[in-house]
């Protein structure tokens, strides 16, 4: 016993030493300085001190807290007993066990030994008395508050001795005293109750709860092939508590055949170490013969030492419903998709996060025709569909978006794209916004092909504004460019801008000798001279037979008079050439400027015509200004 803290010379109550038990300590002595000591000194230091005072006042080696056996005795009282100690003491308890005890089985008359070697109790008991380091013992009951056995104080020294009956008050006094202490240690039994209650609350909680939750506990030896089932497993299936036997082999029958291979591999796969827990779905059969999905969960709790399991516990929890719930989830996500990839263009969900990212976490097949990309490359990032947009529409796009982001207002937009394969397309967007709890904007939409329809309204734009002979704006259209100058001209005051009215001379006999269909050609070949001569800006039109107006921005007479002239040298130089002769051409033209108290695109237009009969009336062929 190389740590029994016994002093050498055992005669000196200053030598005596507490035995390092808990509630004991070391006294003052050699072994105060040996550091590796310190951990089996009590916990309590107050009782360290009681034991040293009593080794002291009873002039023995040591004194110490003998730790009851029953089962409430707290921890404590023998916690800082090192392995030593705790072996002699154990002989110590022995001995107590056989020779002390009342018909309770529990320790309550002191037991004085004045001399181990020559006692033949003890020798009677003890088996290794010889190999004891000491030959006096006096264990004196530590009785608690209701009468329980906590223990016993012991003293202990190397020689034999013997206590007067002063002592023996002593060492009761010491004995009440520190049962006293040890008492106040132990929880109250209110307090004890109050856990009590709270543990029973939490476990009726944690089976209300499990029994809530349509889940079943198992606990299998894998050893004996045994398994026991919880009723409430039992009950999730429909058998009564003893309807289930605890056969592993049974619980296989029960499982769907085509599941059993699969749940055995797991469970090989878990019980070999390869996965840190089991869990699985199967199939297993009711009472009633129809099958439950399950989810098992498990964990081998014991292993043996080379590794193999010894136990396992684990729950089964019905997952039919929910099973049944994704199955639906799962045909209606494939009837929408079918659906919508029936639909021409593209149906889409688009969601934009509060930091703007944007991504289509749903995009139909028709993304393939519309954007030419995949749903997969837009399901986490919008950015590849923002490449394909048209970069003048680009602005447009975007702002359509936040604007639609910010009020909750339907988004529609028609917008070009530029595809790798189709070039050039007009796209059509439609959908209905919803803001989410957390801030994003989730929309529900399509877009459709809409370049066929642009192609056709631009087509009909452009019949709406010409004339359909000379493919110059017709007189409506030029009607309205006129009046939108004169807006302008009104707002601003400049630029100058000159009004120039033509008219074929002597265009009737034209037709009545080349034939009316060469009077046409006369009039587009006429059409085409004017527009060599326009510049960007200038308007001209076709405003009556063959009578053709021009707005010349930026000029004022003298200009507009130099225009014309080169437009009647030009007609001059250029005659048409018809198959059936050489048509010439000859036109008067009458100017005007546009002024900015002109009330309407008449009162110009009245005032070159002005000048235009002046031209006709001076002979034709000739330029005159108003
Ligand atoms: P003036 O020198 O005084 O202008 O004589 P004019 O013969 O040109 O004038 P007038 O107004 O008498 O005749 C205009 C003619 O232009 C009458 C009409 O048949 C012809 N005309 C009007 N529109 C068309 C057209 O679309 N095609 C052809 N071929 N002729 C047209
Ligand atoms: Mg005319
Ligand atoms: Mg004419």
């Amino acid at each position: 016993m190389p740590v029994m803290p016994l002093p050498a010379n055992p005669s000196s109550a200053e030598d005596a030493c507490a035995l390092p038990a808990l509630g004991a300590a070391s006294g003052r002595g050699a072994h105060n300085d040996d550091p590796a000591r310190a951990g089996v000194t009590g916990q309590d230091p107050l009782l360290d001190a009681l034991m040293r005072l009593a080794a002291r006042h009873f002039d023995v080696a040591a004194a110490c807290v003998l730790p009851g056996e029953a089962a409430d005795v707290p921890a404590w009282l023998g916690a800082g007993v090192d392995a030593p100690l705790r072996e002699a003491l154990r002989e110590v308890r022995e001995v107590l066990r056989t020779t002390a005890r009342n018909e309770n089985e529990s320790m309550v008359e002191p037991w004085i030994v004045n001399d181990l070697d020559s006692d033949p109790a003890w020798q009677a008991c003890l088996s290794r008395a010889s190999a004891l380091p000491f030959r006096f013992v006096a264990a004196w009951p530590l009785t608690g508050a209701n009468g329980d056995a906590l223990g016993s104080l012991c003293l202990l020294d190397h020689a034999p001795r013997e206590l007067s009956a002063q002592q023996r008050a002593s060492l009761d006094d010491f004995a009440r005293v520190i049962a006293a202490l040890a008492h106040e240690a132990l929880p109250s039994d209110a307090t004890l109750r109050a856990e009590l209650d709270t543990l029973r609350e939490r476990e009726r909680l944690l089976a209300l709860a499990i029994a809530g939750s349509g889940t079943g506990i198992w606990d299998r030896n894998v050893v004996t092939g045994e398994i026991r089932y919880s009723t409430g497993w039992k009950a999730m299936l429909g058998y009564a508590d003893d309807e289930v036997t605890n056969r592993i082999e049974d619980s296989y029958l029960r499982l769907h055949p085509e599941d059993l291979a699969y749940v055995q591999a797991t469970m090989r796969a878990h019980f070999e170490g390869r996965t840190d827990q089991y869990e699985v779905e199967h199939r297993i059969r009711c009472k009633d013969g129809s099958y439950k999905w399950i989810c098992s969960r498990g964990k081998v709790t014991a292993r043996g030492s080379d590794g193999h399991a010894l136990r396992m516990v684990g729950t089964s929890t019905d997952v039919t419903s929910m099973r049944e719930m994704a199955e639906r989830l799962r045909e209606s996500v494939n009837l929408v998709t079918n659906l919508t990839n029936e639909v021409p263009g593209l149906v889409f969900q688009c969601r934009r996060a509060p930091d703007g990212h944007t991504c289509f976490p749903y995009a139909s097949a028709g993304i393939g025709e519309i954007y030419e990309l995949t749903p997969e490359q837009v399901a986490t990032n919008a950015a590849g569909i923002d490449a394909l947009i048209h970069p003048d529409d680009l602005d447009a796009y975007r702002a359509s978006f936040a604007e639609s982001a910010a009020t909750l207002a339907p988004w529609h937009l028609e917008y070009r794209v530029r595809l790798p394969q189709q070039g050039l397309r007009w796209r059509q967007g439609d959908a209905k916004p919803q803001r989410l709890a957390d801030g994003a904007t989730v929309w529900h939409g399509f877009i459709t092909d809409v370049t066929e329809r642009k192609r056709i309204e631009a087509e009909l734009q452009e019949f709406a504004m010409t004339d359909g002979l000379t493919r110059l704006a017709n007189r409506r259209h030029f009607m309205a460019r006129l009046d939108a100058q004169l807006v302008l001209l009104r707002r601003t005051g400049g630029p100058d801008c000159a009004l120039m009215m033509c008219d074929l001379d002597h265009f009737k006999s034209i037709n009545d000798r080349f034939g009316h269909a060469v009077g046409d050609d006369a009039l587009r070949h006429f059409a085409s001279v004017l527009r060599e001569h326009l510049r960007v800006g200038d308007v001209a039109g076709r405003i009556g037979g063959e009578e053709f107006a021009i707005l010349l921005g930026g000029a004022d007479l003298d200009g507009a008079c130099t225009v014309a002239r080169r437009i009647q040298d030009c007609i001059a130089e250029a005659p048409l050439l018809s198959q059936t002769g050489t048509v010439v051409l000859t036109v008067s033209i009458g100017v005007t400027q546009l002024r900015v108290d002109d009330v309407s695109a008449e009162t110009p237009l009245s005032r070159s015509d002005v000048a235009l009969y002046r031209a006709k009336k001076g002979g034709r062929n000739r330029i005159e200004r108003a």
